[in-house]
């Protein structure tokens, strides 16, 4: 098989199926390249893919949601399918790369797209890198306001009164 480039839009219905799970905002973009750098009388392809689309995420800090854009660049090795379950020494063989199987001309790779995108969503995604968050204390949005405890220094005012409060009934018992 000659090397050959494919770039497509996974079909929007099909996504919906198999990325169901993802807050999809917009079409998977895919590009593949699909070389034959591998062993080709045992029918190896290499594919070198990159993958994006746009989720919707959660800020981390100030929890408003907000549209993400994602992408990865990742490699793949399809053998074909043996005819019987693959003896597992043969996958422990593969190294680093994944080792996928397809069945006769047909290469299946959207499970490998999509799987590819939940990875590079991040852990702690946030609507812009300089977020102020929630006041810990008011809860309040600090991108859109400057709340009351954050002018008396980041001390809520109700601790403050509960501490001199105990300090005192410390002193009235410690007298009787
Ligand atoms: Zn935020
Ligand atoms: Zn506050």
């Amino acid at each position: 098989m000659e090397g050959q480039h494919l770039s497509f839009h996974v079909d929007p219905l099909h996504w919906e199926q198999i990325a169901s799970d993802l807050a999809l905002l917009g079409p998977i973009q895919a590009d593949l390249d699909i070389c034959n750098q591998g062993n080709q009388d045992e029918g190896e392809l290499y594919i070198s893919a990159s993958v994006s689309s746009k989720v919707q995420c959660e800020c981390s800090r100030c929890l408003k949601p907000f549209s993400q854009s994602i992408a990865s660049d990742f490699h793949l090795l399809y053998i074909p399918s043996p005819d019987s379950l693959p003896a597992e020494g043969y996958a422990l063989t593969s190294d680093a790369l994944d080792l996928h199987y397809y069945v006769g001309d047909q290469i299946d790779v959207d499970d490998e797209l999509v799987s590819q995108l939940v990875l590079s969503i991040p852990m702690l995604p946030l609507c812009r890198s300089d977020c102020q968050g929630l006041c810990p204390h008011c809860g309040e949005n600090l991108n859109l306001m400057t709340c009351l405890c954050r002018n008396e220094g980041g001390s809520p005012s109700t601790w403050a009164d509960l501490k001199n409060f105990s300090h005192k009934e410390f002193h009235a018992e410690s007298k009787t």
